[in-house]
């Protein structure tokens, strides 16, 4: 079914327009997702915002942004996988804004592999979702 769908709607990267026909992922070609860029340290600790200095400038790795010490959050850490711009805000609108849900576990898998990575000592209590506004939450059809 998937190689009629290809032959009748070619499918292409959704942010280099390249072919990814027989891609394991049909709307992001290989080289487009190896090139997401990741979210790496040294970043704060609360809040996950990555700093300009290089690893070896940082003290600790519980150093706080400026933001976080000023007017602390209300939560006790965030991370992200990546800043919401380029390839990857490219593939989330994609998903969110094409309703290309295959795109779902991919970024899931991102997700996750990032967990892994950000916590490597204790488990989190608790994973909050950011809920959407239920008009948002109706017109989009899922959060
Ligand atoms: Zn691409
Ligand atoms: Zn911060």
């Amino acid at each position: 079914m998937r190689k009629l769908l290809d032959f009748i709607l070619p499918p292409h990267c959704c942010v280099c327009e390249t072919s990814t026909a027989g891609a394991s992922i049909p709307w992001v070609c290989r080289a487009c997702w190896d090139d997401i860029p990741y979210i790496k340290p040294p970043v704060c600790y609360q809040c996950g915002e990555p700093f300009a200095a290089p690893p070896e400038g940082i003290a600790s790795p519980l150093h706080r942004c400026e933001t976080c010490l000023s007017h602390p959050p209300v939560f006790a850490r965030a991370r992200a996988v990546g800043l919401y711009h380029g390839i990857l805000q490219h593939i989330i609108h994609t998903m969110k804004y094409r309703s290309v849900y295959g795109l779902t576990h991919p970024l899931a898998q991102l997700l996750q592999h990032q967990f892994a990575a950000c916590w490597t000592e204790a488990a989190p209590d608790v994973l909050v979702p950011v809920p959407l506004h239920r008009r948002r939450l109706w017109q989009r059809e899922f959060d």
